[in-house]
């Protein structure tokens, strides 16, 4: 994501009624914020929120929380939500890394990562949201049946996935393809802001549907 600086951003965020600031202090009690017992479903590191937006206009029949740590870009959902005040999402700016201070267990029905940053150098793998510590985390939020949903264009972070998801003990791999949008699992994706951009350039955007191992 571009690191443009947009003033008063971090003002927005804390005024605005569709994100929420106290995130903690709602764990195991989202039901509350959106009035309803409807499944909550989350994208990490969203952007300008175009893919859970749309997923919210798609489903209203389900909740959507969509995660950013950068005031610049989270700001620009918020301007979209301004005009359409979808009643079944919010937006929290945030660092995932704590994501399970916020949900409590078997709280989030699905998880959403696309176009997550590579952090390329060794040393940073853990970063990556696919790494085995963040999937250990996604263990404590997440239904048992629930999928987590990656789409990225880099071969390099999506091999890395792969391995993570053999490594981890409690996931296993539902399906993948390194090219999706010459693949049955085309129908019905919603496009993400980055993966318009890489699919205009002709780049194969990687996917793969991973859940829990029963136990
Ligand atoms: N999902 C969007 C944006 C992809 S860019 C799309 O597909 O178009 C990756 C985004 O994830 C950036 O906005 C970045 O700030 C955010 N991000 C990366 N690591 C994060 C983390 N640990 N916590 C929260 N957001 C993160």
């Amino acid at each position: 994501m571009r690191l443009r600086n947009v003033p008063g951003s971090r003002d927005v965020i804390a005024e605005s009624p569709y994100t929420i600031k106290d995130e903690t202090s709602h764990k195991g009690k989202w039901n509350e914020i959106f009035g309803n017992d409807n499944p909550i479903y989350i994208e990490i590191g969203m952007g300008k929120g175009k893919f859970i937006m749309e997923l919210a206009r798609l489903h209203p029949e389900n909740n959507y929380v969509g995660i950013e740590k950068y005031s610049s870009v989270l700001v620009r959902a918020l301007e979209k939500q301004e005009e359409e005040q979808l009643p079944n999402i919010y937006f929290i700016r945030m660092e995932a890394e704590y994501i399970a201070d916020v949900f409590d267990k078997d709280e989030v029905s699905g998880i959403y990562l696309n176009f997550s940053d590579p952090w390329p150098k060794d040393r940073h793998a853990k970063r990556r949201l696919t790494s085995v510590q963040f999937l250990e985390r996604y263990e404590k939020i997440l239904k048992k049946e629930g999928h987590v949903i990656f789409k990225t264009d880099n071969r390099d972070l999506f091999d890395f996935s792969l391995e993570q998801v053999e490594e981890a003990a409690n996931w296993k791999l539902l399906n993948h393809t390194f090219d999706l949008h010459n693949s049955e699992y085309v129908e019905g994706n919603v496009m993400t802001e980055y993966e318009t951009k890489f699919v205009e350039k002709g780049n194969p955007i990687c996917r793969m549907d991973i859940i829990q191992k029963e136990s």
